[in-house]
């Protein structure tokens, strides 16, 4: 699927994206989450830092939530400051909130199985970054990815799939017709034994989150230019069903 261009001039929208977290400096936000350790506005380093130490607390069995309270929900009624805009997969066993021990209205949660580049969700992303400064963006896909074992299985055999689910397939295409060649090239230029299905469908996974980093990254979007700025960051993770670790993918 392919992003078409914003009608707004990103220009516009770098402006407004840098005004809010300047407001959010001068006291203009009364959200908790914004403030960093040191009293000023958090920065993408310091919103994933907090993301990583709350999924060791779910790693650990020790999440702090609930941690609903008559107050927060008061503070966020009338707004919003998101630290982290989070693609990730529809499965049932990965939500980000949980598996990053966060609170309410810290996440800008996107999820759609595969965690794909489709776009609602990058549009929606960008929505975040315009609008609430959110300073970080998470690409999360996870192990024993249904959806990817389902579009390499199609791809793989050119088999059509039912409904609209072949949306998700063209658009995990990409990734997945790579991680194919490239296997084939190891098996050829090797002699290597054959990969099994299951260590295709991790690599398939890997390839899936950088290939959905790189374009947010490189497209033709204007979060790409913020992140050339500093003012957002851009990562890939992996999270393990076995332990709860989400790992960043470089
Ligand atoms: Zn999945």
């Amino acid at each position: 699927m392919s992003v078409a261009k914003s009608s707004v001039s990103r220009r516009e929208i770098l402006r407004s994206a840098a005004a809010i977290t300047s407001a959010i400096a001068l006291g203009g936000s009364t959200a908790p989450h914004t403030v960093s350790a040191q009293g000023g506005v958090i920065t993408p380093e310091e919103a994933l830092t907090r993301l990583q130490a709350g999924n060791a607390r779910f790693v650990t069995f020790t999440r702090n939530a609930p941690t609903e309270t008559p107050d927060l929900r008061g503070q966020l009624a009338g707004l919003q400051r998101p630290i982290a805009a989070i693609i990730s997969c529809a499965d049932s066993r990965v939500p980000p909130e949980i598996v990053f021990d966060a609170e309410l209205g810290e996440l800008f949660v996107v999820r759609v199985a595969g965690n794909v580049w489709d776009d609602i969700g990058v549009g929606s992303v960008e929505f975040a970054v315009a609008n609430f400064g959110t300073p970080l963006i998470v690409v999360m896909g996870h192990q024993r990815c249904g959806a990817v074992a389902a579009s390499l299985d199609a791809i793989r055999t050119n088999t059509p799939v039912p409904g609209v689910i072949g949306a998700i397939v063209e658009a995990m295409r990409p990734p997945v017709e790579a991680t194919l060649a490239a296997h084939t090239l190891v098996q050829t230029g090797r002699n290597a034994p054959p990969l099994t299905d299951a260590e295709l469908v991790e690599l398939a996974c890997i390839a899936n989150i950088r290939y959905v980093v790189d374009k947010l990254s490189t497209a033709d979007l204007f979060i790409a230019e913020a992140q050339a700025a500093g003012q957002v960051k851009i990562v890939g993770m992996y999270f393990s069903l076995d332990t709860g670790e989400a790992r960043l993918v470089t």
